[in-house]
């Protein structure tokens, strides 16, 4: 395979166009810059203001980071009852909750926040999320310090709570602290506020590559998840012509029976042209010459869809020939919280799915969000039939490759535009999510 190959890997851009600093050791961190070797060089470049931005956050980053004398000023005031004044750092904290797919989006999103606002961010990653990723920024942390004194009162963070940023709103005291509560991507919602949309104009001139910088930029395999990302790809998909995943989420087992879901995967497969046909009839396909290779990746809890796919392309040969692999690299069967391991698997699967050529996701999902964006993929999201019946439009195209806002507060006041069929704002770029429909993304 061209992308993996030691001697091509003098012209990938490694940095991707400026987007990752340099002066990293990279031993520490394998996947910063070998991950341009494996995915495909993306069509999207990062404008020459958000690479100067990252620089500049970076450097903040490093001056008010864990261990660095402002931060331990901060934290005197934080414990001090009447804290008050102003300091020259100010801070988000991000703590995790729901799935991973979900604190991605989040922390991206959390990220961009701190840039436009000129916070630092700093991400409670817990003992579930230790050694999943790389450190993003250079010579600093982004993980908060175990000792921040805060921690048990932001997991249970309520209306009221001394610390909370109504109550530090009431006080006068506004510098402190400030608590960004979300567990999706809310990106879509700050291009919609006055105060932000110059600048956020002139970060990402490409609005449909928001998430995908975003994501390349701070979200790195750790060596670990590295090594299960790319024993998987050598082992299964390095050699193929083509490389399809699969990435199917039922939310309600009960809802979405295996049966129905099945066909319509099949249907979205047959419908699209995502993969050949078998042919039933033959039991040996006509010799060919050129038989294109096809790996078909499926990440899922559940091993039915790989069982019965694997199964179809094993029982029949396919119409034109083509050679069909079919893997699953786990199915974890149900979600786990607090699981080191689980969210290791579910984090190498994001990424292997975003090695793919081609992908179908699942609608609603974070998870098959993060492997679009980090692929810079525009999926085929599967319809995921509730009750019974399939659709005759199993897995509409994705117009972008933005992950989707699910719940925008106050949706409805946000003007609908007439004659624009999927507009929802004032702002053109803002529009319907495809699988969603009161949420909002990028175009
Ligand atoms: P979402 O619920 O689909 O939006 O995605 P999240 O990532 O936020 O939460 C789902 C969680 O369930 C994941 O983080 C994993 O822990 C687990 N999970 C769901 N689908 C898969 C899968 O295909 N593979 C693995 N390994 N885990 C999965």
């Amino acid at each position: 395979d061209k992308r993996s190959s030691g001697t091509e890997s003098m012209a990938v851009d490694k940095f991707l166009g400026g987007l990752l600093a340099t002066g990293f050791d990279e031993e520490s961190c394998i996947s910063r810059y070998q991950a341009a070797l494996y995915r495909k060089t993306s069509s999207h470049k990062p404008s020459a203001y958000l690479v100067s931005k990252l620089r500049k956050y970076e450097e903040l980053h490093k001056r008010c980071g864990p261990d660095t004398e402002s931060y331990r000023r901060t934290l005197k005031k934080l414990s001090s009852s009447h804290a008050n004044g102003t300091t020259d750092c100010n801070y988000i904290v991000w703590t995790p909750s729901n799935g991973l797919g979900n604190r991605i989006i989040s922390m991206a999103s959390s990220f961009l926040y701190a840039v436009l606002t000129n916070r630092v961010l700093l991400v409670d990653h817990g003992s579930d999320m230790a050694g999943i990723f790389c450190e993003p920024f250079p010579d600093t942390s982004w993980l908060l310090p175990m000792d921040f004194p805060l921690t048990d009162q932001l997991h249970s963070l309520q209306p009221g709570n001394v610390h909370s940023y109504g109550h530090l709103l009431k006080m006068n005291n506004l510098d402190i602290s400030t608590v960004s509560q979300s567990d999706l991507y809310f990106v879509p919602y700050l291009f919609l506020l006055p105060s932000f949309q110059q600048e956020l104009g002139k970060l990402f001139p490409d609005k449909e590559a928001v998430f995908h910088h975003l994501a390349r930029y701070l979200f790195h395999p750790s060596n670990q998840a590295w090594g299960l990302i790319t024993r998987f790809y050598q082992a299964y998909l390095a050699s193929a012509d083509q490389k399809i995943g699969l990435q199917v989420r039922v939310f309600n087992r009960k809802a979405s029976p295996v049966s129905v879901v099945q066909k319509q995967i099949l249907g979205c497969i047959k419908k699209e042209k995502l993969l050949p046909q078998v042919d039933e009839r033959k039991l040996i396909a006509s010799p060919s010459k050129n038989k294109t290779s096809r790996a078909v990746t499926i990440a899922s809890l559940y091993p039915e869809y790989y069982e019965s796919i694997k199964s179809m392309y094993w029982m029949n040969p396919t119409v034109n020939g083509d050679v069909i692999g079919v893997y699953q690299p786990s199915h974890e069967e149900v979600q786990h919280w607090g699981n080191n391991i689980h969210n290791l698997k579910a984090w190498a699967e994001i990424n292997i799915l975003s090695l793919s050529d081609v992908l179908m996701t699942s609608s609603w999902s974070t998870f098959g969000y993060v492997a679009q964006g980090l692929g810079g993929l525009k999926p085929w999201i599967l319809h995921v039939p509730a009750g019974n019946q399939t659709t005759d439009r199993p897995c509409p195209r994705a117009k972008s490759m933005e992950p989707c806002f699910l719940t925008p507060p106050d949706y409805h006041r946000i003007p609908n535009t007439r004659g624009r069929p999927h507009a929802v704002s004032p702002v053109p770029h803002v529009m319907k999510c495809e699988d969603a429909y009161n949420g909002i993304k990028l175009f």
